[in-house]
Protein backbone atom coordinates (compact mmCIF):
# COMPACT_ATOMS: atom_id res chain seq x y z
CA UNK A 1 0.00 0.00 0.00
CA UNK A 2 0.89 3.53 -0.87
CA UNK A 3 2.96 5.43 2.39
CA UNK A 4 0.27 7.86 2.12
CA UNK A 5 -2.85 5.63 1.88
CA UNK A 6 -0.92 3.26 5.19
CA UNK A 7 -1.16 6.79 6.89
CA UNK A 8 -4.34 7.93 6.17
CA UNK A 9 -5.53 4.30 7.67
CA UNK A 10 -3.82 4.99 10.44
CA UNK A 11 -4.88 8.47 11.38
CA UNK A 12 -8.25 7.85 12.72
CA UNK A 13 -7.32 4.25 14.75
CA UNK A 14 -5.16 6.45 17.61
CA UNK A 15 -5.43 8.84 20.44
CA UNK A 16 -2.36 11.16 19.34
CA UNK A 17 -0.01 13.55 21.65
CA UNK A 18 -0.21 16.07 19.45
CA UNK A 19 -2.00 16.96 16.05
CA UNK A 20 -0.08 19.51 13.54
CA UNK A 21 -2.35 21.31 11.32
CA UNK A 22 -0.06 22.60 8.50
CA UNK A 23 2.85 21.18 6.63
CA UNK A 24 4.69 24.18 6.24
CA UNK A 25 8.03 25.13 7.86
CA UNK A 26 6.67 26.10 11.30
CA UNK A 27 4.57 22.32 11.31
CA UNK A 28 7.27 20.52 9.99
CA UNK A 29 9.81 21.34 12.74
CA UNK A 30 7.14 20.99 15.19
CA UNK A 31 6.54 17.80 14.02
CA UNK A 32 10.11 17.29 14.11
CA UNK A 33 11.41 18.48 17.00
CA UNK A 34 8.52 16.26 19.06
CA UNK A 35 8.63 12.73 17.56
CA UNK A 36 12.18 13.29 17.47
CA UNK A 37 11.70 13.32 21.29
CA UNK A 38 9.29 10.48 21.42
CA UNK A 39 5.72 12.21 21.27
CA UNK A 40 3.13 10.57 19.22
CA UNK A 41 2.34 13.22 16.24
CA UNK A 42 0.01 13.33 13.65
CA UNK A 43 0.73 16.25 10.57
CA UNK A 44 -2.07 16.99 7.96
CA UNK A 45 -1.72 19.84 5.74
CA UNK A 46 -4.39 20.69 3.26
CA UNK A 47 -2.34 20.64 0.41
CA UNK A 48 1.20 19.47 -0.41
CA UNK A 49 3.83 19.94 2.47
CA UNK A 50 5.26 23.27 1.97
CA UNK A 51 2.32 23.65 -0.88
CA UNK A 52 2.09 27.45 0.21
CA UNK A 53 4.04 30.21 1.58
CA UNK A 54 6.93 27.83 2.90
CA UNK A 55 7.97 27.48 -1.17
CA UNK A 56 7.63 31.03 -1.96
CA UNK A 57 10.51 32.59 -0.11
CA UNK A 58 14.05 34.22 -0.93
CA UNK A 59 15.89 30.56 0.00
CA UNK A 60 17.95 32.46 2.06
CA UNK A 61 18.80 31.76 5.32
CA UNK A 62 20.09 35.26 6.97
CA UNK A 63 20.14 37.66 9.33
CA UNK A 64 17.94 40.15 8.54
CA UNK A 65 20.92 43.37 7.89
CA UNK A 66 18.04 44.96 7.18
CA UNK A 67 16.59 45.59 10.20
CA UNK A 68 19.63 47.23 11.71
CA UNK A 69 17.84 50.41 9.95
CA UNK A 70 14.91 49.92 12.08
CA UNK A 71 17.54 49.47 14.97
CA UNK A 72 16.12 45.91 15.62
CA UNK A 73 19.06 44.62 17.16
CA UNK A 74 17.60 42.17 19.37
CA UNK A 75 16.02 40.35 16.15
CA UNK A 76 19.16 40.17 14.12
CA UNK A 77 21.05 39.06 17.23
CA UNK A 78 18.51 36.68 16.89
CA UNK A 79 18.34 35.57 13.41
CA UNK A 80 22.38 35.61 12.96
CA UNK A 81 22.87 33.43 15.94
CA UNK A 82 19.97 30.58 13.98
CA UNK A 83 21.27 31.37 10.66
CA UNK A 84 24.71 30.44 12.32
CA UNK A 85 23.57 27.43 13.72
CA UNK A 86 21.94 26.08 10.18
CA UNK A 87 25.04 26.09 8.53
CA UNK A 88 26.67 24.56 11.64
CA UNK A 89 24.48 21.69 11.86
CA UNK A 90 23.33 21.45 7.68
CA UNK A 91 26.69 21.87 5.93
CA UNK A 92 25.46 20.73 2.53
CA UNK A 93 22.17 22.49 2.60
CA UNK A 94 22.49 25.92 4.25
CA UNK A 95 25.89 27.35 2.58
CA UNK A 96 27.69 30.42 3.12
CA UNK A 97 27.05 32.97 -0.08
CA UNK A 98 28.75 36.52 -0.47
CA UNK A 99 26.36 39.53 -1.11
CA UNK A 100 27.83 42.21 -3.22
CA UNK A 101 25.84 45.16 -2.87
CA UNK A 102 26.29 48.44 -4.27
CA UNK A 103 25.09 52.37 -3.48
CA UNK A 104 23.80 54.67 -6.03
CA UNK A 105 24.58 58.17 -5.61
CA UNK A 106 21.70 60.22 -3.87
CA UNK A 107 20.77 57.31 -1.36
CA UNK A 108 19.63 57.58 1.90
CA UNK A 109 22.59 56.75 3.85
CA UNK A 110 26.31 57.67 3.04
CA UNK A 111 28.05 54.15 1.60
CA UNK A 112 30.94 54.49 4.83
CA UNK A 113 27.41 54.45 7.16
CA UNK A 114 26.41 51.30 5.36
CA UNK A 115 30.10 50.09 5.67
CA UNK A 116 29.99 50.85 8.85
CA UNK A 117 26.64 48.45 9.18
CA UNK A 118 28.05 45.45 7.78
CA UNK A 119 30.71 45.28 9.96
CA UNK A 120 28.35 45.75 12.57
CA UNK A 121 26.00 42.53 11.16
CA UNK A 122 29.31 40.84 10.88
CA UNK A 123 29.84 41.09 14.38
CA UNK A 124 25.80 40.05 15.17
CA UNK A 125 27.36 37.02 13.34
CA UNK A 126 29.25 36.17 15.52
CA UNK A 127 32.00 36.70 13.16
CA UNK A 128 30.95 32.89 11.99
CA UNK A 129 31.38 34.20 8.16
CA UNK A 130 34.06 35.92 6.31
CA UNK A 131 34.89 39.10 6.81
CA UNK A 132 33.00 42.33 4.92
CA UNK A 133 34.79 43.63 1.87
CA UNK A 134 34.82 47.48 0.59
CA UNK A 135 34.41 47.50 -3.12
CA UNK A 136 35.99 50.09 -5.13
CA UNK A 137 34.16 50.91 -8.28
CA UNK A 138 36.99 49.55 -10.41
CA UNK A 139 36.52 46.01 -8.10
CA UNK A 140 32.96 45.93 -9.01
CA UNK A 141 33.75 47.05 -12.97
CA UNK A 142 36.41 43.69 -13.10
CA UNK A 143 34.73 41.07 -10.75
CA UNK A 144 30.61 41.74 -11.74
CA UNK A 145 30.80 43.70 -15.14
CA UNK A 146 27.20 43.00 -14.97
CA UNK A 147 26.53 45.78 -12.61
CA UNK A 148 26.04 49.01 -13.56
CA UNK A 149 28.40 51.69 -11.93
CA UNK A 150 27.41 55.14 -13.91
CA UNK A 151 25.56 56.19 -10.95
CA UNK A 152 27.93 54.13 -8.56
CA UNK A 153 28.39 56.08 -4.76
CA UNK A 154 30.19 52.71 -3.24
CA UNK A 155 29.76 49.20 -3.27
CA UNK A 156 30.17 46.44 -0.67
CA UNK A 157 30.28 42.59 0.37
CA UNK A 158 29.26 40.86 3.27
CA UNK A 159 27.86 36.85 3.81
CA UNK A 160 24.89 35.48 4.45
CA UNK A 161 23.40 31.99 4.10
CA UNK A 162 20.88 30.01 1.06
CA UNK A 163 19.36 27.13 1.22
CA UNK A 164 21.09 24.92 -1.51
CA UNK A 165 18.21 23.34 -2.57
CA UNK A 166 14.75 25.07 -2.75
CA UNK A 167 12.80 25.88 0.14
CA UNK A 168 10.46 23.23 -0.40
CA UNK A 169 12.46 20.54 -0.53
CA UNK A 170 13.89 21.69 2.87
CA UNK A 171 11.33 21.67 4.46
CA UNK A 172 10.12 18.06 3.45
CA UNK A 173 13.41 16.71 4.82
CA UNK A 174 11.70 17.38 8.37
CA UNK A 175 8.76 15.80 7.54
CA UNK A 176 10.53 12.91 6.22
CA UNK A 177 13.03 13.00 9.24
CA UNK A 178 9.60 13.23 11.83
CA UNK A 179 7.82 9.89 9.54
CA UNK A 180 11.43 8.29 9.73
CA UNK A 181 10.64 8.77 14.25
CA UNK A 182 6.69 7.56 13.82
CA UNK A 183 5.17 11.12 12.99
CA UNK A 184 1.88 9.76 10.69
CA UNK A 185 1.70 12.30 8.69
CA UNK A 186 -0.84 13.21 5.19
CA UNK A 187 -0.61 15.54 2.41
CA UNK A 188 -4.27 16.59 0.89
CA UNK A 189 -5.90 16.30 4.08
CA UNK A 190 -8.08 19.36 5.65
CA UNK A 191 -8.78 20.15 8.71
CA UNK A 192 -12.41 20.78 8.99
CA UNK A 193 -12.16 22.26 12.40
CA UNK A 194 -11.95 20.65 15.98
CA UNK A 195 -13.48 20.70 18.83
CA UNK A 196 -12.73 19.28 22.75
CA UNK A 197 -14.57 17.03 24.50
CA UNK A 198 -13.00 15.31 27.53
CA UNK A 199 -9.81 16.65 27.23
CA UNK A 200 -9.40 15.58 24.69
CA UNK A 201 -9.12 17.59 20.98
CA UNK A 202 -11.76 15.80 18.06
CA UNK A 203 -10.42 17.20 14.16
CA UNK A 204 -12.97 16.62 11.57
CA UNK A 205 -10.45 15.68 8.62
CA UNK A 206 -11.07 15.50 4.85
CA UNK A 207 -9.25 13.36 2.38
CA UNK A 208 -8.50 15.84 -0.31
CA UNK A 209 -8.15 12.94 -3.07
CA UNK A 210 -11.09 10.88 -1.95
CA UNK A 211 -13.41 13.33 -0.40
CA UNK A 212 -13.71 11.01 2.77
CA UNK A 213 -14.36 13.22 6.37
CA UNK A 214 -13.37 11.30 9.51
CA UNK A 215 -12.25 12.55 12.53
CA UNK A 216 -8.17 12.49 14.21
CA UNK A 217 -7.66 12.52 18.05
CA UNK A 218 -5.20 14.88 20.02
CA UNK A 219 -4.42 15.50 23.65
CA UNK A 220 -2.66 18.26 22.24
CA UNK A 221 -3.42 20.72 18.95
CA UNK A 222 -0.58 22.46 17.72
CA UNK A 223 -2.01 25.21 14.84
CA UNK A 224 0.74 26.01 12.16
CA UNK A 225 -2.33 26.81 9.47
CA UNK A 226 0.54 29.98 8.41
CA UNK A 227 -1.65 32.17 6.67
CA UNK A 228 -4.78 30.36 7.43
CA UNK A 229 -4.03 30.42 11.48
CA UNK A 230 -6.37 33.17 11.77
CA UNK A 231 -8.98 31.39 10.22
CA UNK A 232 -8.71 27.94 12.00
CA UNK A 233 -8.39 29.40 15.08
CA UNK A 234 -12.02 30.56 14.56
CA UNK A 235 -13.34 27.76 13.27
CA UNK A 236 -12.02 25.85 16.74
CA UNK A 237 -13.01 28.98 19.03
CA UNK A 238 -9.68 29.71 20.03
CA UNK A 239 -8.90 33.33 21.19
CA UNK A 240 -5.04 34.98 20.66
CA UNK A 241 -3.00 37.92 21.34
CA UNK A 242 -1.48 37.64 18.03
CA UNK A 243 -3.15 37.87 14.78
CA UNK A 244 -1.51 38.10 10.78
CA UNK A 245 -1.04 40.42 8.95
CA UNK A 246 0.16 39.36 5.22
CA UNK A 247 3.01 41.09 2.89
CA UNK A 248 3.01 39.74 -0.65
CA UNK A 249 6.03 39.08 -2.58
CA UNK A 250 7.16 38.16 -5.78
CA UNK A 251 10.38 35.99 -7.36
CA UNK A 252 11.06 35.58 -11.37
CA UNK A 253 13.36 33.38 -12.54
CA UNK A 254 15.09 33.95 -15.56
CA UNK A 255 18.39 32.61 -17.67
CA UNK A 256 21.85 32.54 -15.55
CA UNK A 257 22.84 36.15 -15.62
CA UNK A 258 26.24 35.95 -13.63
CA UNK A 259 28.22 32.71 -13.00
CA UNK A 260 30.01 34.46 -10.01
CA UNK A 261 27.53 32.96 -7.43
CA UNK A 262 26.98 35.80 -5.55
CA UNK A 263 24.15 37.23 -4.25
CA UNK A 264 23.46 40.71 -6.31
CA UNK A 265 21.75 43.53 -4.02
CA UNK A 266 20.55 46.57 -4.79
CA UNK A 267 18.41 48.88 -3.08
CA UNK A 268 15.09 49.14 -5.58
CA UNK A 269 13.07 52.02 -6.63
CA UNK A 270 11.17 51.87 -3.24
CA UNK A 271 14.28 52.18 -1.47
CA UNK A 272 14.03 48.73 -0.33
CA UNK A 273 16.42 45.25 -0.87
CA UNK A 274 16.73 43.35 -3.50
CA UNK A 275 18.23 40.91 -4.99
CA UNK A 276 19.27 38.89 -7.94
CA UNK A 277 20.09 35.03 -6.38
CA UNK A 278 21.88 32.48 -8.23
CA UNK A 279 19.53 29.31 -8.68
CA UNK A 280 21.84 26.71 -10.81
CA UNK A 281 21.72 27.30 -14.18
CA UNK A 282 18.78 29.98 -13.63
CA UNK A 283 18.56 33.49 -11.66
CA UNK A 284 16.11 34.53 -9.36
CA UNK A 285 15.39 38.16 -9.16
CA UNK A 286 13.11 39.65 -6.13
CA UNK A 287 11.52 40.18 -4.19
CA UNK A 288 8.44 42.59 -3.32
CA UNK A 289 6.70 43.47 -0.13
CA UNK A 290 3.05 45.20 -0.87
CA UNK A 291 0.77 45.02 1.93
CA UNK A 292 -2.16 42.35 1.10
CA UNK A 293 -5.38 41.72 3.21
CA UNK A 294 -5.38 38.32 1.56
CA UNK A 295 -3.20 35.24 2.07
CA UNK A 296 -3.80 34.22 -1.85
CA UNK A 297 -2.06 36.16 -4.47
CA UNK A 298 -0.99 36.39 -7.70
CA UNK A 299 1.89 38.06 -9.78
CA UNK A 300 0.06 40.89 -11.39
CA UNK A 301 1.61 42.56 -14.30
CA UNK A 302 2.54 45.95 -12.17
CA UNK A 303 4.60 43.49 -9.73
CA UNK A 304 6.37 41.92 -12.91
CA UNK A 305 7.09 45.51 -14.82
CA UNK A 306 8.95 46.70 -10.87
CA UNK A 307 10.91 43.74 -11.07
CA UNK A 308 11.92 43.66 -14.49
CA UNK A 309 12.81 47.83 -14.75
CA UNK A 310 14.34 47.54 -11.52
CA UNK A 311 16.81 44.43 -12.67
CA UNK A 312 17.24 46.25 -16.45
CA UNK A 313 17.75 49.83 -14.50
CA UNK A 314 20.86 48.49 -12.51
CA UNK A 315 22.67 45.95 -15.05
CA UNK A 316 24.38 45.82 -18.31
CA UNK A 317 22.61 43.15 -19.80
CA UNK A 318 23.25 42.76 -23.75
CA UNK A 319 19.52 42.92 -24.48
CA UNK A 320 17.14 43.89 -21.29
CA UNK A 321 14.98 41.32 -19.55
CA UNK A 322 11.41 40.89 -20.62
CA UNK A 323 8.65 39.01 -19.99
CA UNK A 324 9.64 36.71 -22.49
CA UNK A 325 12.80 35.81 -20.65
CA UNK A 326 10.53 34.47 -17.40
CA UNK A 327 11.15 30.81 -16.53
CA UNK A 328 8.79 30.53 -13.75
CA UNK A 329 7.51 32.73 -11.23
CA UNK A 330 7.27 32.36 -7.25
CA UNK A 331 4.44 34.27 -5.53
CA UNK A 332 3.79 34.38 -1.69
CA UNK A 333 2.60 36.08 1.06
CA UNK A 334 5.10 36.74 4.40
CA UNK A 335 2.22 36.07 7.20
CA UNK A 336 3.50 38.70 10.07
CA UNK A 337 2.34 38.90 13.60
CA UNK A 338 0.98 41.61 15.38
CA UNK A 339 -0.86 41.81 18.61
CA UNK A 340 -4.76 41.20 18.39
CA UNK A 341 -5.78 44.69 19.53
CA UNK A 342 -3.34 46.50 16.88
CA UNK A 343 -6.34 47.28 14.26
CA UNK A 344 -3.83 46.92 10.91
CA UNK A 345 -0.79 46.70 12.37
CA UNK A 346 1.39 50.03 12.89
CA UNK A 347 4.58 50.97 10.88
CA UNK A 348 6.50 49.84 13.94
CA UNK A 349 4.46 46.43 13.77
CA UNK A 350 4.91 46.34 10.10
CA UNK A 351 8.59 46.83 9.86
CA UNK A 352 10.03 45.16 13.01
CA UNK A 353 7.82 43.39 15.45
CA UNK A 354 5.81 41.47 12.90
CA UNK A 355 8.87 39.76 11.52
CA UNK A 356 9.84 37.74 14.51
CA UNK A 357 7.56 34.35 15.28
CA UNK A 358 5.31 34.34 18.61
CA UNK A 359 3.85 31.51 20.38
CA UNK A 360 0.62 31.45 21.55
CA UNK A 361 -0.45 28.72 24.14
CA UNK A 362 -3.98 27.68 26.26
CA UNK A 363 -2.74 25.23 28.38
CA UNK A 364 -6.52 25.41 29.49
CA UNK A 365 -7.57 23.77 25.81
CA UNK A 366 -3.69 21.90 25.15
CA UNK A 367 -3.82 24.43 22.09
CA UNK A 368 -0.47 25.98 20.67
CA UNK A 369 -0.56 28.61 17.66
CA UNK A 370 2.25 29.58 15.76
CA UNK A 371 2.38 33.08 14.25
CA UNK A 372 4.87 34.45 11.43
CA UNK A 373 8.39 33.03 11.83
CA UNK A 374 11.07 32.41 8.99
CA UNK A 375 12.69 29.24 7.75
CA UNK A 376 15.63 31.44 9.26
CA UNK A 377 14.42 30.35 12.51
CA UNK A 378 13.15 26.94 12.32
CA UNK A 379 14.86 24.86 14.58
CA UNK A 380 14.10 27.36 17.88
CA UNK A 381 10.25 27.35 16.89
CA UNK A 382 10.69 23.39 16.99
CA UNK A 383 12.41 23.24 20.45
CA UNK A 384 9.63 26.25 21.51
CA UNK A 385 6.68 23.96 20.47
CA UNK A 386 8.45 20.71 22.03
CA UNK A 387 8.97 22.88 25.50
CA UNK A 388 5.40 24.19 25.23
CA UNK A 389 4.16 20.55 25.16
CA UNK A 390 5.72 18.67 27.47
CA UNK A 391 4.63 21.92 29.81
CA UNK A 392 1.20 20.98 28.58
CA UNK A 393 1.41 17.37 30.93
CA UNK A 394 2.97 15.45 27.65
CA UNK A 395 5.95 13.25 28.34
CA UNK A 396 8.69 13.27 26.15
CA UNK A 397 10.88 9.85 26.62
CA UNK A 398 13.48 11.48 24.45
CA UNK A 399 13.58 14.99 25.53
CA UNK A 400 16.81 15.49 25.05
CA UNK A 401 17.10 13.83 21.09
CA UNK A 402 18.67 16.02 18.93
CA UNK A 403 15.96 15.95 15.98
CA UNK A 404 17.63 18.19 13.27
CA UNK A 405 20.92 18.83 11.56
CA UNK A 406 22.73 16.09 9.08
CA UNK A 407 23.78 12.69 10.10
CA UNK A 408 26.73 12.09 11.98
CA UNK A 409 30.06 12.87 9.80
CA UNK A 410 31.05 9.20 9.72
CA UNK A 411 28.12 8.54 7.97
CA UNK A 412 28.71 11.15 5.23
CA UNK A 413 32.46 9.77 5.06
CA UNK A 414 31.15 6.10 4.78
CA UNK A 415 28.94 7.55 2.15
CA UNK A 416 32.28 9.26 0.43
CA UNK A 417 34.02 6.00 0.59
CA UNK A 418 30.72 4.10 -1.06
CA UNK A 419 30.17 6.73 -3.59
CA UNK A 420 34.28 6.62 -4.63
CA UNK A 421 34.54 3.37 -4.76
CA UNK A 422 32.32 2.54 -7.04
CA UNK A 423 33.36 5.73 -8.96
CA UNK A 424 29.84 7.59 -8.90
CA UNK A 425 30.84 10.90 -9.95
CA UNK A 426 32.33 9.28 -13.45
CA UNK A 427 28.18 9.35 -13.57
CA UNK A 428 27.46 13.04 -13.44
CA UNK A 429 25.91 14.32 -16.07
CA UNK A 430 28.03 17.08 -18.50
CA UNK A 431 25.59 20.08 -17.49
CA UNK A 432 25.40 19.23 -14.16
CA UNK A 433 27.22 22.38 -11.57
CA UNK A 434 27.92 20.11 -9.33
CA UNK A 435 29.45 16.22 -8.79
CA UNK A 436 26.80 13.58 -8.32
CA UNK A 437 27.93 12.19 -4.84
CA UNK A 438 27.24 15.71 -3.73
CA UNK A 439 24.29 16.14 -4.82
CA UNK A 440 22.85 13.18 -3.64
CA UNK A 441 24.29 12.90 -0.18
CA UNK A 442 22.59 16.82 0.11
CA UNK A 443 19.37 15.38 -0.81
CA UNK A 444 18.80 12.23 0.79
CA UNK A 445 21.36 12.17 3.45
CA UNK A 446 21.88 8.42 4.74
CA UNK A 447 18.91 7.30 2.22
CA UNK A 448 21.91 8.17 -0.15
CA UNK A 449 23.20 5.12 0.91
CA UNK A 450 20.46 2.90 -0.81
CA UNK A 451 20.66 4.69 -3.90
CA UNK A 452 24.15 3.56 -3.95
CA UNK A 453 23.28 0.35 -3.53
CA UNK A 454 20.47 0.60 -6.68
CA UNK A 455 23.10 2.06 -8.69
CA UNK A 456 25.79 -1.08 -8.00
CA UNK A 457 22.91 -3.74 -8.02
CA UNK A 458 21.87 -2.30 -11.65
CA UNK A 459 23.41 0.77 -13.65
CA UNK A 460 20.62 1.92 -15.17
CA UNK A 461 19.42 3.88 -12.28
CA UNK A 462 22.48 6.16 -12.48
CA UNK A 463 20.41 7.20 -15.78
CA UNK A 464 18.91 10.46 -16.00
CA UNK A 465 15.03 9.85 -16.52
CA UNK A 466 13.66 13.01 -17.11
CA UNK A 467 16.03 14.36 -20.34
CA UNK A 468 16.86 18.29 -19.39
CA UNK A 469 17.12 17.54 -15.44
CA UNK A 470 19.21 15.98 -13.16
CA UNK A 471 17.01 13.53 -11.93
CA UNK A 472 18.00 9.83 -12.20
CA UNK A 473 15.56 6.83 -12.23
CA UNK A 474 16.91 5.76 -9.04
CA UNK A 475 15.68 8.74 -7.45
CA UNK A 476 12.29 8.80 -9.05
CA UNK A 477 11.78 5.05 -7.18
CA UNK A 478 13.03 6.89 -4.13
CA UNK A 479 10.13 9.71 -4.56
CA UNK A 480 7.99 6.86 -5.09
CA UNK A 481 8.28 4.98 -2.10
CA UNK A 482 9.51 7.61 0.82
CA UNK A 483 8.63 10.93 -0.47
CA UNK A 484 4.66 10.87 -0.70
CA UNK A 485 4.19 12.61 -4.47
CA UNK A 486 0.15 12.13 -4.84
CA UNK A 487 0.37 14.74 -7.95
CA UNK A 488 3.01 15.31 -9.90
CA UNK A 489 3.24 19.54 -9.19
CA UNK A 490 4.89 18.22 -5.63
CA UNK A 491 7.28 16.44 -7.67
CA UNK A 492 8.34 18.93 -10.07
CA UNK A 493 7.59 21.84 -7.94
CA UNK A 494 8.34 20.50 -4.51
CA UNK A 495 10.78 17.58 -3.83
CA UNK A 496 12.73 18.69 -7.25
CA UNK A 497 12.64 22.29 -8.32
CA UNK A 498 12.39 21.74 -11.66
CA UNK A 499 9.34 23.33 -12.82
CA UNK A 500 11.28 26.45 -11.72
CA UNK A 501 14.10 25.84 -13.77
CA UNK A 502 12.97 24.13 -16.91
CA UNK A 503 9.82 26.09 -18.91
CA UNK A 504 6.91 24.53 -19.02
CA UNK A 505 6.41 23.74 -22.85
CA UNK A 506 9.75 21.97 -22.41
CA UNK A 507 8.77 19.84 -19.67
CA UNK A 508 5.40 18.43 -21.49
CA UNK A 509 7.89 18.20 -24.08
CA UNK A 510 11.07 16.29 -21.66
CA UNK A 511 11.67 13.00 -23.28
CA UNK A 512 11.59 10.47 -19.99
CA UNK A 513 8.61 12.18 -18.01
CA UNK A 514 6.01 9.95 -18.93
CA UNK A 515 8.10 7.15 -17.46
CA UNK A 516 8.73 9.15 -14.43
CA UNK A 517 4.77 9.24 -14.08
CA UNK A 518 4.47 5.48 -14.65
CA UNK A 519 7.28 4.82 -11.78
CA UNK A 520 5.50 7.17 -10.03
CA UNK A 521 1.70 6.92 -10.73
CA UNK A 522 1.40 3.30 -11.60
CA UNK A 523 -1.96 3.15 -13.82
CA UNK A 524 -2.81 6.82 -13.27
CA UNK A 525 0.48 8.10 -14.34
CA UNK A 526 -1.75 9.50 -17.54
CA UNK A 527 -4.34 11.10 -15.57
CA UNK A 528 -1.60 12.72 -13.38
CA UNK A 529 -0.13 13.90 -16.25
CA UNK A 530 -3.25 15.85 -17.45
CA UNK A 531 -4.06 16.72 -14.70
CA UNK A 532 -0.71 18.93 -14.50
CA UNK A 533 -0.73 20.55 -17.53
CA UNK A 534 -4.29 21.28 -17.26
CA UNK A 535 -3.64 23.19 -13.90
CA UNK A 536 -0.68 24.56 -15.15
CA UNK A 537 -2.45 25.66 -18.96
CA UNK A 538 -1.21 29.56 -18.25
C1 LIG B 1 8.29 36.38 -0.78
C2 LIG B 1 8.77 35.76 0.50
C3 LIG B 1 10.15 35.67 0.75
C4 LIG B 1 10.59 35.10 1.93
N1 LIG B 1 11.93 34.92 2.10
C5 LIG B 1 12.40 34.30 3.21
C6 LIG B 1 13.77 34.00 3.33
O1 LIG B 1 14.55 34.24 2.40
N2 LIG B 1 14.21 33.42 4.46
C7 LIG B 1 13.35 33.10 5.47
O2 LIG B 1 13.82 32.58 6.49
N3 LIG B 1 12.02 33.32 5.38
C8 LIG B 1 11.52 33.91 4.26
N4 LIG B 1 10.18 34.13 4.10
C9 LIG B 1 9.29 33.78 5.21
C10 LIG B 1 8.92 32.31 5.23
O3 LIG B 1 8.83 31.78 3.93
C11 LIG B 1 7.57 32.12 5.93
O4 LIG B 1 7.53 32.83 7.13
C12 LIG B 1 7.32 30.65 6.24
O5 LIG B 1 7.44 29.88 5.08
C13 LIG B 1 5.91 30.46 6.84
O6 LIG B 1 5.76 29.09 7.13
P1 LIG B 1 4.45 28.51 7.80
O7 LIG B 1 4.71 27.11 8.12
O8 LIG B 1 4.02 29.40 8.92
O9 LIG B 1 3.30 28.71 6.69
P2 LIG B 1 3.01 27.86 5.36
O10 LIG B 1 4.23 27.48 4.66
O11 LIG B 1 1.98 28.62 4.60
O12 LIG B 1 2.36 26.52 5.93
C14 LIG B 1 1.05 26.47 6.43
C15 LIG B 1 0.41 25.22 5.87
O13 LIG B 1 -0.85 25.04 6.52
C16 LIG B 1 -1.72 24.44 5.57
N5 LIG B 1 -3.12 24.65 6.01
C17 LIG B 1 -3.77 25.81 6.10
N6 LIG B 1 -5.04 25.59 6.55
C18 LIG B 1 -5.16 24.25 6.72
C19 LIG B 1 -6.23 23.40 7.15
N7 LIG B 1 -7.44 23.88 7.48
N8 LIG B 1 -6.00 22.07 7.22
C20 LIG B 1 -4.79 21.55 6.89
N9 LIG B 1 -3.75 22.32 6.46
C21 LIG B 1 -3.93 23.64 6.40
C22 LIG B 1 -1.39 25.14 4.27
O14 LIG B 1 -1.78 24.35 3.16
C23 LIG B 1 0.11 25.33 4.38
O15 LIG B 1 0.85 24.32 3.69
C24 LIG B 1 9.67 34.65 2.91
C25 LIG B 1 8.31 34.71 2.66
C26 LIG B 1 7.85 35.24 1.45
C27 LIG B 1 6.38 35.25 1.17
Amino acid sequence: MRLRDSNINKLDQDVFDALIIGGGINGAVSAAALSGKSARVALIDQRDFAGFTSQQSSNLAWGGIKYLESNDFGLVWGLCKSRNHLMENYPSRVKEIRFYSTIEKGFRFPPRFIWLGTWLYWFFGRGFTQTPRWLPRRTVNAEEPVIRTDNFYGGFEYSDAYLHDNDARFVFQFIRSAMDRGCIAANYVESLGARRENGIWITRARDGMSGREFEIRSKVLINAAGPFVDEHNQKTGEKTAHRHVFSKGIHLIVPQITKSHRVLTFFADDGRLFFVIPMGVRTCVGTTDTRTESPFSEVTEEDRLFVLDNINKRLNLKKPLTREDIIAERCGVRPLVVGTGNGKGNERDWLQMSRKHEIDISNETAHISIFGGKLTDCVNVGNEVAGYVSAMGIRLDNPDYKWYGEPHRSVYDEYMQQAKQMNLDGYTSPDAIEQLSQRLWRRYDRQALELLADIREDPRQAEILIKGTDYLRCEIRLAKQQEMITKLDDFLRRRSKIALVVRKEDIRRAEGLMEACEILFEDQAQTKFDEYFAEHAA
